[in-house]
């Protein structure tokens, strides 16, 4: 009798915006799985498209993940590979994941990371604040909970790394001015995109430079820890 074998469930990291952001070895499972499941998966099409892979896709995106992921661990348990993709980026950072790498685990099944692109870790290498030690903090509350957020992060000697959309990256810089003070921060919009973007400079001068024109993208937004030890020398507003 052949010893049963789990299939692998695969966390493939895809492009935050320019499609040739991703490795071989993602491309490479991506077409030798039996499933991918992907957060959008019209989205997801068009990077498969691109490379010409032609695989069944499963929607998995946080409001049916509870009721998908028992869907997913049976097919793993009968032995199907599963790649799991965000819409961008890296899967489980601000995105599903979590939830089925618990269940998987549960189950035994074998978990490979492919890594790739981060939205953050792109905006901090080129933020020019401290790398060494950093927060994320990902998208903060919006209502409930979000005063005591910025108030437990006034102190934090790290760099703090936030996600923030377009309708509230201008709420969100005044809520930094608000609670930090004129910080150094940098706001990082559509990397990777046509309109990539990167504005450096203390947190008012950055407010004032995003207010000329209206938002559009995708924005991280880092912010110096308190009493950093970045280079004072560096040109920031
Ligand atoms: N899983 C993704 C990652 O690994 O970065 C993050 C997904 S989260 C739902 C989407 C947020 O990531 C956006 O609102 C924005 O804050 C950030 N983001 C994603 N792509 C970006 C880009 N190209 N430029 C700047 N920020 C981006």
């Amino acid at each position: 009798m052949s010893e049963h074998v789990n299939g692998t469930l695969f966390l493939v990291a895809t492009p935050i915006g320019n499609l040739e952001d991703i490795t071989y070895r993602a491309v490479k499972v991506l077409s030798s799985v039996d499933l991918i499941a992907a957060e959008d998966t019209r989205k997801t099409k068009i990077l498969l498209d691109h490379y010409n892979i032609n695989k069944p896709m499963m929607s998995y995106y946080s409001y049916n993940e509870k009721g998908r992921a028992p869907q997913l661990i049976e097919k793993l348990l009968a032995g199907q590979s599963i790649a799991l993709v965000s819409d961008a980026g890296t899967p489980g950072i601000s995105d599903p994941a979590f939830h089925i790498v618990q269940q998987a685990l549960k189950k035994e099944i074998p978990i490979i990371p492919i890594p790739g692109p981060t939205a953050f870790i792109s905006a901090l290498i080129a933020s020019g604040l401290p790398t060494n030690r950093f927060v994320f903090e990902g998208f903060l509350p919006q209502k409930k909970g979000r005063k005591t957020k910025f108030e437990s992060l006034k102190p934090e000697s790290r760099t703090i790394i936030l996600y923030e959309s377009p309708h509230r990256i201008l709420k969100t810089l005044a809520d930094v001015v608000a609670f930090f003070g004129n910080r150094r921060i940098v706001v990082a919009r559509e990397l990777t995109k046509k309109f990539e973007e990167i504005v450096r400079g203390n947190a008012e001068f950055v407010l004032a430079q995003l207010e000329k024109k209206t938002p559009r993208g995708e924005y991280v937004v880092i912010i110096e820890g308190n009493e950093s030890q970045s280079d004072d020398a560096l040109t920031f507003e």
